[in-house]
């Protein structure tokens, strides 16, 4: 078990946090609509994020701002117990969750085609806390580093993908129409 699962069997971490917003692209929701048989209005909601997280995310100029229209983005319905995905023993959708949750607590940048990661500031995060060196905590936490950075570059794409057709979700056109657009494949 890697630390992450470990964190959330624990009730720790990002899962259970109910001030916060699990983002996703559309490609993570086709993935767990097609995990989970849900239908999209039933997980999912194009939504603003609590207001002091924006506020933290304005004064930081974070480059994660691209991603809202109207201040919305796209994101997980959350319960009153944080994310709606997350039960008794940890993440029900782990190998399909979305790729921030991929991601977290790794960031990553594309230097000259090639994925540099670090870690997210992130207070509580066990991994962080144990770990200097990305690429070891990896590792340890049984990931094929050279498959995360595969996972990185494709995220990088869909995140690019996003942006193109954030403004048509906030027009309201059906997601299964801009799946299809966009020629949406998972
Ligand atoms: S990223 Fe850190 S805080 Fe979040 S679930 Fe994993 S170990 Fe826990
Ligand atoms: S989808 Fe899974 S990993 Fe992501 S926040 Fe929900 S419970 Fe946690």
């Amino acid at each position: 078990m890697n630390l992450c699962e470990q964190c959330i069997k624990e009730g720790g971490g990002c899962c259970n946090n109910t001030e916060s917003a699990i983002f996703v692209t559309l490609h993570d929701a086709l993935r767990i609509k097609k995990a989970t048989g849900l239908e999209f209005d039933e997980f999912l909601a194009f939504d603003k994020i609590p207001d002091a997280w924006f506020k933290e995310l304005k004064k930081a100029q974070d480059a994660f701002l691209n991603m809202f229209v109207d201040n919305k983005i796209l994101q997980l319905k959350l319960t009153d117990k944080g994310c709606p995905f997350l039960g008794p023993k940890g993440c029900l959708i782990f190998k399909h969750r979305p790729g921030l949750c991929r991601l977290f607590p790794f960031n990553y940048k594309i230097i000259k085609g090639k994925v540099v990661l670090s870690f997210e500031k992130l207070e509580d995060c066990t991994i962080v806390e144990k770990h200097a060196d990305p690429e070891r905590a990896l590792k340890e936490m049984g990931e094929n580093v050279e498959e995360f950075k595969k996972f990185c570059k494709r995220y990088d794409k869909e995140l690019d993908m996003y942006l193109e057709y954030v403004p048509l979700i906030s027009k309201g056109v059906p997601l299964e129409r801009i799946i299809k657009k966009f020629k949406i494949k998972v």
